[in-house]
This record gives structure tokens, C-alpha cells and sequence, in this order.
């Protein structure tokens, strides 16, 4: 059965709608539709300008990753053209999972089309030949139109060995996932690729020189490819100009929670927290915004005027993340939230490493402790959070084990969560 579709709510700023222009417009079935859409111009402008040519504009345009991390574009790309080693690959992370996050599947099941075309210019700018594409598999419906898509790309010439009577070869293989969030850490999902547990590796070596089947790679996120195509097609000063010197471009936002229009936003970075939620009408009683997902931080209503900025929210002691907003109002109980994450941070913990293994447990006990007096925390359970939270940050092997602290510290110092 399909899920329901994720409403996507564009909201343009003066350069208009770059990602979800498409979304809503075209049908996501028709490549003669998407192609008058604008569709396979950026191809041509990557055939034009060349691999090199490709890897200056996206670098130039100051690209950073969408799926969490905000790794400069550019250098990636070209950090895995320059490798000896032969093949290269591409991957596309479509792996969302972090709680509170819909953008990729919005992009796959309304623009499949785009995807396969982002894909296939970041295969040819890294000169790779092989593409994968890893998409969640609770998205049954993102799965089959991004399958349609590639099939009818492959039948119409654009992928498979001479895409658009270039010389060029690319194709695209469709991996499903099996329901780990773990499988979302980059080296985990090149171990699901490759038939083997999904454990992420030990980095480095970074996947840009030893990726998938120990080979360089570039593995990037949906929203980070279908990026590119309107890099390509304004140029990367027009590009760069929109958003702020330290962010640049379009960013989508998934606002979900106490809010009257929740969805899919796209705006360009630099508007504040407070200006989205007035977007998607934020309800009156608003207790705190958890920016970032799970492993992100809190924000207070009286924080609202923070950028939605990579570097807006560091400097605010969070993190943008994926671009999961969750507006919670004062009749959610916190301890309740708070234990929820611990409880999903448990679940998803693959126990390779000790630190996440026993902290994210530990961790949960503390907080069930704390919930079942009602809210009231001791003493000693706050320092115990701490002590554990402390080691999982700085011992643990990847991402998940370094950030399953964080919202709840964050709660903790912030909100006063248990005070
Ligand atoms: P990371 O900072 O370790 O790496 C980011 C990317 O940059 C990776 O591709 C990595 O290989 C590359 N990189 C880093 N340093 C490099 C170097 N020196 N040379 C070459 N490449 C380099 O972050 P991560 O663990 O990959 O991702 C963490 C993020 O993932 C978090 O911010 C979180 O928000 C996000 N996340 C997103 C989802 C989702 O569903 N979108 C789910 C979970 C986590
Ligand atoms: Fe596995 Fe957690 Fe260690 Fe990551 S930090 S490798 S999820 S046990």
C-alpha cells in the first residue's frame, strides 16, 4: 500500500522556486513532460563544459551537503576524479531516515527525472560509470517512480552506453533499504551495497579514496545532486549569490509538529527560524523547536531570530542538520520526547562500538528513571547523563554514537528540561 504523499509547500524567495519547481507541476511518469519542464539542459550544459568544467562551477558555487553534514561539494567531487584507482563510483544516499526529515522523498516522488539526471552529472564530472541509488524502504512509492524513471531514461538514451550521442556511459542500479537507520551512515550503506552487515567503517580512509568495493567514491545526498542541475543552468555566480556568503543556494526544510501548514518549505538560506514558522503558522503555546532531528539540539521561542544558515546555527549552539524543523507546543511532555529519542537511539545503535552500545542504553535508563517521577530528575541522574553522554560523543565510532546526546543535553541546558 502507498503511504500518503508529503505535502510540499513551496515558498519561493525573489529567484523563485530552484528544487521544487518541478514538484506538484510535472508528471513525475513523463520524461517528454519533465524534458519541457526545463528537464536535460543541465546535461548538456555538463557535456559543454567538460568533467573539469562541471567540477569548477559546483565548486564555485559553493555547494555544501544537504544531508546533514554540509561537506564542501566541490572538493568531494574533485578529491575523486583526481584518484588513480579505477573505477570510480557514484552513490546517492536517499537512505532518510533521521526522524523529522521528508525532503528527498518529496524531490524522488515528485521530480524522479531530476535525480536521475543530477546523478548522471556527477557521474560524469567524477568520471565514474556505475551509479547506485540507496533509497529507504518505507518510501514504496519514491522506489518505484525513481525505478520508472531510470528505466525510461535507460530506453530513451539517457542512460546505459552513449548517453545523448556523447560516448559517455552511465547507469544506475536501485538499492532498497532494510529499515536500519545506521544504513544511512555512508560506509554502513556501502557495506549494505556490498551484501555485508550494515556497520559503518572506521574513516579515513574518506570515500572519496577507498568508497564502495574499496574503490573512490562519491557519496552524496538527493537534495546535495538536485542542486546541481540549476548550478548548471544559472552559472555558479548566480548561484553563490543567493543565501548568505557562508551558505549559499536553496535549502528545503521539513517543518513538522505544532504547526498549521506542516510540509516540505524551500527557501534560500539565511531566513530566520522565526520567518518559517510564520510560513507555516506556527500555533500559539510553542514550548521548543528541535532543529537537526534526533541527533540535533532544542531551541527556545525567545531564539526564533536565528538564521537558517550552516554557520547561523553553529554560532547558536545547534545545527541545521538536514533541515528538520519539529515545532513542539507546552502540551507535549518533554520527558516523555525526550525519552522516545533515547529509546530510538537504542534501537538504531548497531553495538559495533561499546560507547554507543552501552551509552545509548544507559542513557535510556536514566531518562525512563526520570520519567517515571514524573519529570523530576535526581541529582545524580543529570551528572550520570552527562558522564555517558560525554564518552558516546567523544569514543564513539560514527555520527550516531557521537550525536545521541545532544538533543537531550541540549533540553537539559536550554530548556531546563527536568527543572
Ligand atoms: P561527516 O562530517 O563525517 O562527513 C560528511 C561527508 O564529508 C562525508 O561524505 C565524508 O566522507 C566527507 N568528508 C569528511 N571529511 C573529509 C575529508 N577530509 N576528505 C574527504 N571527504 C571528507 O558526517 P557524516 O557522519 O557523514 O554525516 C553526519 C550528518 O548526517 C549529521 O549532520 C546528520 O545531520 C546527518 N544525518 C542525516 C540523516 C538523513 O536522513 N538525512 C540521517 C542521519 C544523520
Ligand atoms: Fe554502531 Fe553506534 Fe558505534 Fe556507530 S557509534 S558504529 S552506530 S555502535
Amino acid at each position: 500500500q502507498e503511504p500518503p504523499a508529503a505535502e510540499a509547500v513551496p515558498q519561493a524567495g525573489d529567484e523563485g522556486l530552484l528544487l521544487l519547481r518541478r514538484v506538484g507541476v510535472v508528471d513525475p511518469s513523463s520524461l517528454d513532460d519533465y524534458r519541457a519542464h526545463g528537464g536535460y539542459a543541465a546535461l548538456r550544459q555538463a557535456f559543454a563544459l567538460g568533467p573539469a568544467g562541471v567540477i569548477r562551477e559546483v565548486t564555485d558555487s559553493g555547494l555544501a551537503g544537504r544531508g546533514g553534514a554540509a561537506f564542501p561539494t566541490g572538493r568531494k567531487w574533485r578529491a575523486t576524479a583526481s584518484q588513480p584507482d579505477r573505477p570510480h563510483f557514484l552513490v546517492c544516499n536517499a537512505d532518510e531516515s533521521e526522524p523529522g526529515t521528508f525532503k528527498d522523498r518529496v524531490l524522488m516522488e515528485g521530480d524522479p527525472y531530476a535525480l536521475v539526471e543530477a546523478m548522471t552529472i556527477a557521474a560524469y564530472a567524477i568520471g565514474a560509470h556505475r551509479g547506485y541509488l540507496y533509497v529507504r524502504g518505507e518510501y514504496p512509492r519514491a522506489i518505484s517512480r525513481m525505478q520508472y524513471a531510470v528505466d525510461q531514461a535507460r530506453a530513451r538514451g539517457l542512460l546505459g552506453d552513449d548517453i545523448l550521442g556523447q560516448g559517455y556511459a552511465f547507469d544506475i542500479e536501485i538499492r532498497r533499504g532494510a529499515g536500519a537507520y545506521i544504513c544511512g551512515e555512508e560506509t554502513a550503506l556501502f557495506n549494505s551495497i556490498e551484501g555485508y552487515r550494515g556497520e559503518p567503517r572506521a574513516k579515513p580512509p574518506f570515500p572519496v579514496e577507498k568508497g564502495l568495493f574499496g574503490r573512490p567514491t562519491v557519496e552524496n545526498n538527493v537534495e546535495t545532486l538536485v542542486n546541481v542541475l540549476p548550478i548548471l543552468t544559472m552559472g555558479a555566480p548566480a548561484y553563490a549569490a543567493i543565501g548568505t556568503a557562508g551558505s549559499t543556494g536553496p535549502k528545503l526544510f521539513c517543518v513538522s509538529g505544532a504547526v498549521e501548514r506542516p510540509g516540505v518549505y524551500e527557501l534560500p538560506f539565511g531566513a530566520t527560524l522565526g520567518e518559517l514558522l510564520e510560513l507555516a503558522g506556527v500555533r500559539d503555546r510553542l514550548r521548543a523547536v528541535l532543529l537537526g532531528g534526533a541527533a540535533g539540539g532544542f531551541v527556545r521561542p525567545d531564539e526564533l531570530d536565528v538564521p537558517l544558515t550552516f554557520e547561523g546555527t553553529r554560532e547558536a549552539g545547534t545545527t541545521l542538520g538536514s533541515g528538520v524543523v519539529m515545532a513542539f507546543d507546552d502540551t507535549v511532555p518533554l520527558p516523555r520526547l525526550l525519552l522516545r529519542i533515547a529509546e530510538f537511539f537504542r534501537d538504531e545503535s548497531c553495538g559495533q562500538c561499546v560507547p554507543c552500545r552501552v551509552g545509548t542504553v544507559r542513557q535510556e535508563e536514566a531518562l525512563h528513571r526520570i520519567a517515571e517521577r514524573t519529570g523530576a530528575a535526581a541529582a545524580e541522574d543529570i551528572a550520570l547523563l552527562r558522564e555517558v553522554g560525554r564518552a558516546m560523543r567523544d569514543a564513539s565510532i560514527c555520527g550516531l554514537g557521537q550525536t545521541a546526546w545532544n538533543a537531550v543535553e541540549s533540553a537539559i541546558d536550554r530548556l531546563g528540561a527536568y527543572e
